[in-house]
C-alpha cells in the first residue's frame, strides 16, 4: 500500500511484455493492486484524471489491470475478444507520458475475458471511451504504448496544445 514511481517513456521496461498470472500469486499480488490503486490516486491527484492502470506501469511485469471509475475492478490475465470492425480515433493520454497525447486508432467495441482476485472467469462488454481505455491498458500489458500506435506523423501533440486538438475527455487513460 505505497504511492509507486510511475515508469516513464524511455525506459526499455515498458517494452517488454508482461507474464502470465498463476493462482498461487494471487495472494501477493493483492499488495500490487494497493500499490496501483494508490499511486493511481497520487495521480489523480496531481492530474486531476486517472481511471485505470496496469502493472507493469509500476514495474510489476505481471498480466494485471486495476480501474477504479465508480468500484475498483482487477483484470488478472485478461484477454480481448470480439473486437468491432468498426474503428474510431481518440486522443490518448498516458501516465507513463503525461504531456503528450497521441492519436490513436481503436476497435469501438470488445468483451474483457479475465479472472478475477477469487479467480473465477468473468467477462465484460465494452463500448467506446471504456472499451479504448482498455485496449490502452491491456497493450501496456504486451509492451505496446500508444505512441507505437499513432495514425501518422501529426498523431502528436502536447497536452498544452490541446485546443489545436480535438480532445475531449474528460480523464486521462492511466
Ligand atoms: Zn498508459
Amino acid at each position: 500500500m505505497t504511492v509507486q514511481d510511475l515508469l516513464l517513456l524511455g525506459n526499455p521496461q515498458l517494452y517488454q511484455s508482461s507474464k502470465a498470472v498463476y493462482e498461487y500469486e494471487l495472494k501477493s499480488l493483492m499488495s500490487t493492486a494497493a500499490d496501483l490503486h494508490d499511486t493511481m490516486m497520487d495521480f489523480r491527484q496531481k492530474w486531476g484524471a486517472g481511471r485505470a492502470i496496469s502493472a507493469p506501469q509500476i514495474g510489476v511485469m505481471k498480466r494485471l489491470i486495476y480501474m477504479h471509475i465508480d468500484r475498483p475492478i482487477v483484470f488478472v490475465n485478461p484477454s480481448l475478444e470480439d473486437r468491432s470492425d468498426e474503428m474510431f480515433e481518440v486522443w490518448d493520454d498516458c501516465m507513463c507520458f503525461p504531456e503528450l497525447l497521441v492519436k490513436v486508432s481503436r476497435h469501438r467495441s470488445c468483451r474483457i475475458v479475465y479472472r478475477n482476485m477469487d479467480w473465477q472467469q468473468q467477462s465484460m462488454s465494452l463500448e467506446g471511451d471504456l472499451c479504448e481505455l482498455l485496449q490502452h491498458e491491456f497493450d501496456h500489458l504486451d509492451g505496446i504504448l500508444s505512441i507505437s500506435k499513432a495514425t501518422g506523423s501529426t498523431a502528436f501533440a502536447l497536452r498544452s496544445q490541446k485546443e489545436f486538438t480535438n480532445y475531449s475527455r474528460s480523464t486521462f487513460d492511466l
